[in-house]
């Protein structure tokens, strides 16, 4: 699913202007800065395909790229915006009323939502709040820890015992937790099995 480079095939800011479902679609979410693009880039091995940033608030809006074949896609990755490094639950819910929710909810081709946390960083309220949300929209998701290269060990693991009971806690979890790192590839192939598992034959 990987070995062929990755398409751009579309961006959306209106719910009503996003592609026809044709293909399983995974997306990926996450705080501002938490390691979106960087593991997004890594996991289709293109460096350029979704722009790696520190500046949060671009524009709100979802870009679409497939994998597979071309003319014979396979899965499509959604990348959603970033929700603000320091915003608050409240605003986190209110971000994602109008575009984002619509399409956690309307998007029966959606098969799981990649959620991103910073394992070198404890778990924010605006965190917990997407979890909740993605609770709402009955959406399956999946939490992958990032930069786990620059996480000290015991804290890496206070982390993944953290997450773990998340996953216990939310319905909505996907049990599997991928620890990874963009910078030396830890749990790089982990995810993207994962992801393959989901992807049209
Ligand atoms: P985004 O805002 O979530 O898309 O995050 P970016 O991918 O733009 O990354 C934010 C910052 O974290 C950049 O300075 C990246 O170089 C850095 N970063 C991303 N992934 C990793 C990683 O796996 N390890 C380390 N050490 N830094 C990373």
């Amino acid at each position: 699913l990987f070995a062929r480079p990755c398409r751009f095939t579309y961006a959306s800011q209106r719910i009503d202007q996003l592609p026809a479902f044709t293909l399983p679609e995974v997306a990926f979410c996450g705080r501002s800065n938490v390691g979106k693009s960087s593991l997004v880039n890594a996991l289709t091995g293109q460096k350029t395909l979704a722009r790696v940033s520190n500046t949060p608030g671009r524009t709100k809006q979802l870009n679409f790229f497939e994998l597979g074949e071309e003319g014979r896609g396979r899965l499509t990755l959604v990348d959603m915006p970033g929700y603000g490094y320091a915003q608050a639950a409240k605003q986190v819910k209110e971000d994602w009323q109008g575009l984002m929710f619509d399409y956690l909810r309307g998007r029966p081709n959606l098969m799981r939502v990649v959620l991103m946390l910073d394992a070198r960083i404890e778990t924010k309220a605006s965190d917990l709040a997407a979890m909740d949300l993605l609770g709402e929209a009955a959406v399956p998701f999946q939490i992958v820890l990032t930069k786990a290269d620059s996480a000290k060990p015991y804290w890496l693991r206070k982390r993944q015992e953290e997450v773990a009971g998340f996953v216990r806690e939310r319905a909505a979890a996907h049990p599997v937790v991928v620890t990874t790192s963009s910078e030396d590839g830890t749990g790089i192939e982990e995810l993207r099995a994962e992801l393959a598992a989901l992807a049209a034959p």
